[in-house]
C-alpha cells in the first residue's frame, strides 16, 4: 500500500527536516517586497451624522490633513435633502510603504426630519463597488484589477449615554453582511468614564439583541500568546469611545500632546487612559488592515457574489445546498463558465461577420474599379483603332493614283501604244 495515503485515502504530511538551507524561508521576504512595491489599496467608510467628529477622526487616524476644518453651515443655508456619498483618496508612504487611502463620507446621513431610507444611498453604494469588482474580474485581461470595495466602515454612534438609535440599528441590520462594521462612540470626551462604560453596555446588549455582527480581530490556532491577549484586549474595547483632534496642546505635564484643551484639563488622543483612539488604529491600521482586505474579499464579497449569481438564476439550488453539495457548488461554476464562453463566442462571431462584411465591401469596390479601368483600357484600344483606322483611309485616299487606276492606266497606256 501507499505508505503516504492515510486510512481515509487522503495524502497525510510527512514531516522532513531540512539538510541545509534551500532557501524559501526567504518567501516571506519575497512577497513582501512585491507588496510594497505593488503598494496596497485601502477603503474605509465613515457614517454617522453630521458634527460628530468624523472628518476629524480621519484626519487625526492618519495623521494627516485629509479634511479641511468646515464652515458650520448657517441656519438660513439649503440643505441636501438626500444622503450623498463623497470619497477622496491620497496616496500616502510611511517608511516606504505606499498606501492608496480612499475615504468614503456619507453627508447627511442621519441629518433629516425622516431617516427611513438613509442606508439605502450607502448599501447601493458598498453594492456597486462589489458589482464593478465582479465585473474586472471577468474580464478577458484582468492583471490590472483595481478593488475599490469598501473594507471598513466606521460606524460613529451619538454620545447620548442612552441606548442605541433606530436608525443606528436600522443601518447595522442592514450593512452588517455588506461591510465590516466598526462602531465607535464619537466625542467619547463628552462623557465621564462610567456613563461611557454604561453606554458600552448597552450598545453591545442591543447589537447582540439584533444578531448584527460587527468585525472581530481573528484569532489562530497556532497563535502566540501575545498576538491572542493583543486581540482580546482590541476586542474588549469595542465599541471604540474616541476623541479626535488635528491639535496639539500641552499637557498638564509640559509634554505636547494631540488633544482638547478643557478647563478641567487635557483630553489625550494618543493616551489608553483617556480613550480608545490607540486601539482603533491598531484595529484598523497597525495589526488589521490586511484581515479587513481578506474578510471583505473573501467572506462579505464572496457571500455577495453567490447571493447574485443565485439571483441571477444560475443555480436553483440553495446556498446551503451548494455549499455541502460540492456537485452543485461545481455545476454552478460550468454554468458560469459556459455563459462567458458562448459571450465570448457571441462576441467573436460579431467581430467576424464585421470583418468578412468589411472585406466584401473592398472586394466590391476593386471589382468596380477593375471594371472601370477595363471600360477605360477598351475605350482607349477602340479609340486608338478608330484613329488607326482613320489614318488608313487618308493615306488610301491621299494616295495620287490608285493601284488599280494605274495599272488600268498602264494597261490602257499600253492597249494605246
Ligand atoms: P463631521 O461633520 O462628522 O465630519 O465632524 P467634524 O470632524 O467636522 O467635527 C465637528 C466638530 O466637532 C468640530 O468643531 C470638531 O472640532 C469637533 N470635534 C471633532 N472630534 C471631536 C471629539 O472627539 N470631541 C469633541 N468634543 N469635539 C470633537
Amino acid at each position: 500500500s501507499n505508505p503516504s495515503l492515510t486510512n481515509s485515502g487522503l495524502p497525510s504530511i510527512i514531516r522532513k527536516k531540512l539538510m541545509g538551507y534551500v532557501g524559501f524561508a526567504n518567501l516571506p521576504n519575497q512577497v513582501h517586497r512585491k507588496s510594497v512595491r505593488k503598494g496596497f489599496q485601502f477603503t474605509a467608510m465613515v457614517v454617522g451624522e453630521s458634527g460628530l467628529g468624523k472628518s476629524t477622526l480621519i484626519n487625526t487616524l492618519f495623521n494627516t490633513t485629509l479634511y479641511s476644518p468646515k464652515e458650520p453651515l448657517p441656519p438660513s443655508a439649503e440643505r441636501p435633502k438626500t444622503v450623498a456619498i463623497e470619497s477622496i483618496g491620497a496616496d500616502i508612504e510611511e517608511n516606504g510603504v505606499r498606501l492608496h487611502l480612499t475615504v468614503v463620507d456619507t453627508p447627511g446621513f442621519g441629518d433629516f426630519v425622516n431617516n427611513d431610507d438613509s442606508w439605502k444611498p450607502i448599501v447601493e453604494n458598498i453594492e456597486s463597488r462589489f458589482d464593478s469588482y465582479l465585473e474586472q474580474e471577468n474580464r478577458v485581461n484582468r492583471t490590472k484589477v483595481v478593488d475599490n470595495r469598501v473594507h471598513a466602515c466606521l460606524y460613529f454612534i451619538q454620545p447620548t449615554g442612552h441606548s442605541l438609535k433606530e436608525i443606528d440599528i436600522e443601518f447595522m441590520r442592514r450593512l452588517h453582511t455588506k461591510v465590516n462594521l466598526i462602531p465607535v462612540i464619537a466625542k467619547a470626551d463628552t462623557m465621564t468614564e462610567e456613563e461611557v462604560a454604561e453606554f458600552k453596555e448597552r450598545i453591545l446588549s442591543d447589537i447582540s439583541h439584533h444578531n448584527i455582527q460587527i468585525f472581530q480581530a481573528p484569532t489562530y490556532d497556532n497563535e502566540d500568546e501575545e498576538t491572542v491577549s493583543e486581540a482580546e484586549e482590541i476586542a474588549s474595547k469595542i465599541p471604540f469611545a474616541v476623541v479626535g483632534s488635528d491639535k496639539v496642546v500641552r499637557a498638564p505635564d509640559g509634554r505636547q500632546v494631540r488633544g482638547r484643551a478643557y478647563p478641567w484639563g487635557v483630553v489625550e488622543v494618543d493616551n489608553e487612559e483617556h480613550c480608545d483612539f490607540v486601539k482603533l488604529r491598531q484595529m484598523l491600521i497597525r495589526t488589521y488592515m490586511e484581515e479587513l482586505r481578506e474578510y471583505t474579499n473573501d467572506v462579505l464579497y464572496e457571500n455577495w457574489r453567490t447571493e447574485k449569481l443565485l439571483g441571477m438564476g444560475v443555480a436553483q439550488d440553495s446556498t446551503v445546498f451548494k455549499e455541502i453539495n460540492p456537485a452543485a457548488r461545481m455545476q454552478e461554476e460550468r454554468i458560469l463558465h459556459e455563459a462567458k464562453l458562448a459571450k465570448m463566442e457571441a462576441e467573436m462571431k460579431m467581430v467576424f461577420q464585421q470583418k468578412v462584411q468589411e472585406k466584401e465591401a473592398k472586394l466590391k469596390q476593386s471589382e468596380e474599379e477593375l471594371y472601370a479601368r477595363h471600360k477605360d483600357m477598351k475605350d482607349a484600344l477602340e479609340k486608338q483603332r478608330a484613329d488607326l483606322e482613320e489614318k488608313k483611309r487618308k493615306i488610301e485616299s491621299g494616295r495620287p493614283i490608285t493601284p488599280e487606276k494605274n495599272t488600268s492606266g498602264r494597261r490602257k497606256g499600253f492597249l494605246r501604244t
